[in-house]
C-alpha cells in the first residue's frame, strides 16, 4: 500500500484533560465569529456546539455594513458576497394584502433609497446584503477551522468552575455519551438566547423573555413574476382572517430570490403553541401569497419566542458571554447576528492581547463597559420597532374591526374620496415614515461610541448629533468613535481607511507634517512589546488622500495622529504634533492596555 503524505497531521487523541487558550461555546454567528477572530490572531481555541449542524433554519439574513466590514477585515468578504443576495435586490420592503394582491405601500430600505444611499456609501466601503444564517455560519466555521480552530460538533457545555489561572469546563460528547473536561484560560459563552453559560455565571439582566410567540414556515415556490419587479427581502401581508392568534399579519421573507421563502407568523404566547401540519402550512402559504393553486413545497416549521432582555454586565472573572446570550430581541432592524459578530470582534483582540502579555487583564473589563450599552440600545430599538408596526394597523383601522368583514371594509376605506379616506391616507403616510426607524436606522446600525478605560480622552466631549442619532450615523474621530470611512490609495490601488488598520495590531494614522510620529510609534512598539504600525497619508507616501475626503473627516491637523485599535475604534488622538510624540503615544497606549506607569 502506498503511503501518501498529504501534508496534514493526524489529530492527536487527547490524553487526560484537553487544554486550550479559549473555549468558545456555540457555533452561531457569535461563537463561530469569535473562533474565527481568535484563530486569525493565532490564539489556540476550541469551539464546541451542542448539535451536529450549523444553523438549520435561515433566521438571520440582513447583514449590515459593520458586519460586512468585519468580513472584509478577515479577508472573507468575497465568500460572503458569493452566497449573498446583492444589495440592489434587498430594498423595496412591501406592505400588501397578499403577494398577488393589492399593495398598501412600499418603503425603500437598508439604504437603497436615493435619499439615503449617499449616507450609507459615505459611511463604509461595504453595503448591506442579505445572507441567510444557513449560508453564513458555514463560511465562518470553515474559515475558523482553516485558521486553526478545533471544532467539536455534538458536544454540549454542561458546567464550569474557574480558578485564578483558568476555567475547567465539563462537556458531554453527545455521540458517545461520555463526559470530559476542557481546561481553558478563558471561556466565551456564545450559546444563544437560552444561554446556560450566562445563567451559570449569574449575569444580571433587565427585561423579559417570551413576550410574544412566532412561528416560521419555510417553503419553496417560484414566484418571481410577483416580486422580481419590486425586489425585496421582506413582504408584509396584512390579511383579514389569516392570523394564528394576534393581528392578521404575516411576513413573507425571501431566502433565495425568488424561489425559497420563509413565512413568519405571530401567535398568542399565552395560548397553547399552534400545531401546523403540512397541509395547514401549505394553506397559510397560499393565503398569504394570494395564490390558491400554487404548487408549494413545505420544507419546515418551527416556533420561537420574542424577547426584550439585555444583560447589564457581560463577564464574570474568566468567563464572558456574547451574542443573543446578552441581547435578546425580535428580528426587527436586523440587528441580532450583526451585533453578535461585533461583540466577538470587540472581545477577541482583547483576549489575544492579554494572553500574549501585551495588556493587563483589566483590558478585559472594557468588553462589558463597551458592549453592554450596545446590547441595551439594540434590544430597546428592536422592540420599539416591533411595537411601531401597530401604527400601520391603526392607520388602516383594522385594530378596531370586530370581524373579518369589518377589517376588509376598513382596509378598503383608504381608497374612498371622503374625509375618512383622506384621513386614512394621511395616517398611512405617517405610519410608513415611522418604519424608517426599523429599516433605515443607520445610526443604530453603525453609531457605536465606546466609553471605557481602553479609550483615552483627548478632552473633547462626545460628538453631538446634528441629525436624529437613530436614523443617521455621524462620523467622528473623538476617541471612542469608529474610524471614519474614506477611500485612499495611489495610481495602482484603492483602499478603504479600515484596510490600513488590520485586526492584528494598533495603527497610528497621520499626515506628511506628522511624519515624526513614525519613529515615535516604532519606539513605543518596542517599549511596550505591542504590534503598532504607522500609516502616513499624503502624496508620495504609502497612500494618498485621493479624493481629499480624509482631510475633511480626520478632525485633527495634518501633523496630528489617530491611534486606531484592532477593532477600528479610535483609542486616542492628538490634534497636533506634540514636543515629545513618543511620550504622548506611550502614555496613551499604555493606558489603553491597562499598563499605566509602564
Ligand atoms: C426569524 C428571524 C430572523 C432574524 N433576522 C435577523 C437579521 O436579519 N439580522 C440579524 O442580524 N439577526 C437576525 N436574527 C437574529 C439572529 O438569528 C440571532 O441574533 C443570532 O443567531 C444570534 O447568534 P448567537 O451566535 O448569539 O446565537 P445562536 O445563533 O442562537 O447560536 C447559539 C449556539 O450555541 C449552541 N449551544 C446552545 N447551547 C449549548 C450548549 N449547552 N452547549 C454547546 N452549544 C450550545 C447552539 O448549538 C448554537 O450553535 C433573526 C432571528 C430570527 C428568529
Amino acid at each position: 500500500m502506498p503511503v501518501f503524505d498529504d501534508g496534514q497531521t493526524e489529530t492527536e487523541v487527547p490524553v487526560g484533560v484537553v487544554e486550550t487558550d479559549v473555549l468558545v461555546v456555540g457555533s452561531g454567528p457569535a461563537g463561530s465569529a469569535a473562533a474565527l477572530f481568535l484563530a486569525e490572531l493565532g490564539i489556540p481555541n476550541i469551539m464546541i456546539t451542542k448539535y451536529r449542524w450549523t444553523a438549520n433554519t435561515p433566521r438571520a439574513h440582513i447583514t449590515n455594513q459593520r458586519a460586512m466590514e468585519i468580513f472584509r477585515d478577515m479577508g472573507i468578504e468575497d465568500q460572503v458576497l458569493a452566497d449573498a443576495t446583492d444589495h440592489a435586490l434587498v430594498g423595496d420592503t412591501v406592505f400588501c394584502t397578499s403577494i398577488a394582491g393589492e399593495e398598501i405601500g412600499r418603503i425603500r430600505t437598508w439604504g437603497t433609497s436615493p435619499a439615503r444611499e449617499a449616507d450609507y456609501q459615505l459611511a463604509s466601503p461595504c453595503l448591506t446584503v442579505d445572507i441567510p444564517q444557513t449560508y453564513l455560519e458555514p463560511i465562518l466555521v470553515r474559515n475558523a477551522t482553516v485558521r486553526g480552530t478545533q471544532a467539536r460538533f455534538s458536544t454540549e457545555y454542561l458546567s464550569h468552575t474557574q480558578d485564578a489561572d483558568g476555567v475547567d469546563v465539563r462537556v458531554l460528547d453527545r455521540l458517545t455519551g461520555s463526559e470530559y473536561t476542557i481546561r481553558a484560560r478563558y471561556l466565551i459563552g456564545a450559546d444563544g438566547a437560552r444561554s446556560k453559560v450566562a445563567a451559570d455565571i449569574g449575569l444580571p439582566y433587565q427585561g423579559r423573555m417570551d413576550i410574544a410567540g412566532s412561528m416560521n414556515i419555510t417553503f419553496k415556490a417560484d414566484i418571481a413574476p410577483y416580486v422580481g419587479h419590486r425586489p425585496s427581502v421582506l413582504y408584509w401581508v396584512v390579511q383579514p382572517g389569516s392570523n394564528v392568534g394576534g393581528i392578521g399579519a404575516g411576513l413573507v421573507r425571501m431566502v433565495r430570490p425568488w424561489n425559497e421563502w420563509l413565512i413568519v407568523w405571530g401567535y398568542d404566547i399565552d395560548d397553547e403553541p399552534p400545531t401546523v401540519d403540512e397541509a395547514a402550512a401549505r394553506q397559510i402559504v397560499r393565503n398569504l401569497l394570494g395564490m390558491p393553486e400554487l404548487e408549494v413545497e413545505i420544507t419546515g416549521t418551527s416556533l420561537w419566542g420574542n424577547n426584550e432582555m439585555y444583560a447589564t454586565h457581560l463577564q464574570q472573572g474568566r468567563v464572558f458571554c456574547a451574542g443573543d446570550a446578552i441581547h435578546r430581541h425580535p428580528p426587527s432592524n436586523g440587528l441580532g447576528s450583526n451585533t453578535s459578530i461585533q461583540d466577538s470582534y470587540n472581545l477577541a483582540w482583547k483576549l489575544a492581547a492579554v494572553l500574549r502579555g501585551q495588556a493587563a487583564p483589566s483590558l478585559l473589563d472594557t468588553y462589558s463597559a463597551e458592549r453592554a450599552p450596545v446590547a441595551e440600545r439594540i434590544v430597546k430599538r428592536a422592540n420599539k420597532s416591533s411595537r411601531e408596526f401597530v401604527d400601520i394597523f391603526v392607520a388602516l383601522g383594522v385594530t378596531e374591526a370586530k370581524n373579518e368583514a369589518e377589517m376588509v371594509e376598513q382596509i378598503e376605506e383608504r381608497k374612498a374620496n371622503t374625509p375618512e379616506g383622506a384621513a386614512k391616507r394621511a395616517a398611512l403616510v405617517a405610519a410608513m415614515e415611522l418604519k424608517n426607524y426599523e429599516f433605515n436606522a443607520h445610526g443604530v446600525e453603525l453609531g457605536q461610541f465606546y466609553r471605557s478605560s481602553a479609550i483615552v480622552s483627548d478632552g473633547s466631549p462626545p460628538p453631538v448629533p446634528t441629525r436624529d442619532p437613530d436614523l443617521y450615523y455621524q462620523a467622528s474621530t473623538v476617541p471612542g468613535s469608529h474610524l471614519p470611512h474614506a477611500w485612499v490609495g495611489d495610481n495602482r490601488r484603492r483602499f478603504a481607511m479600515m484596510d490600513l488598520a488590520p485586526y492584528d495590531r494598533f495603527t497610528l494614522i497621520t499626515g506628511i507634517a506628522g511624519e515624526a510620529w513614525a519613529a515615535a510609534a516604532d519606539k513605543v512598539a518596542q517599549e511596550l512589546g505591542v504590534p503598532l504600525s504607522t500609516v502616513v497619508i499624503g502624496p508620495g507616501r504609502e497612500v494618498t488622500d485621493l479624493y481629499y475626503d480624509w482631510a475633511k473627516v480626520r478632525e485633527v491637523e495634518e501633523a496630528g495622529a489617530l491611534l486606531v485599535r484592532p477593532d477600528k475604534h479610535i483609542a486616542w488622538r492628538s490634534g497636533s504634533l506634540p514636543a515629545d510624540p513618543a511620550r504622548a503615544l506611550h502614555d496613551a497606549l499604555a493606558s489603553v492596555l491597562g499598563r499605566n506607569g509602564v
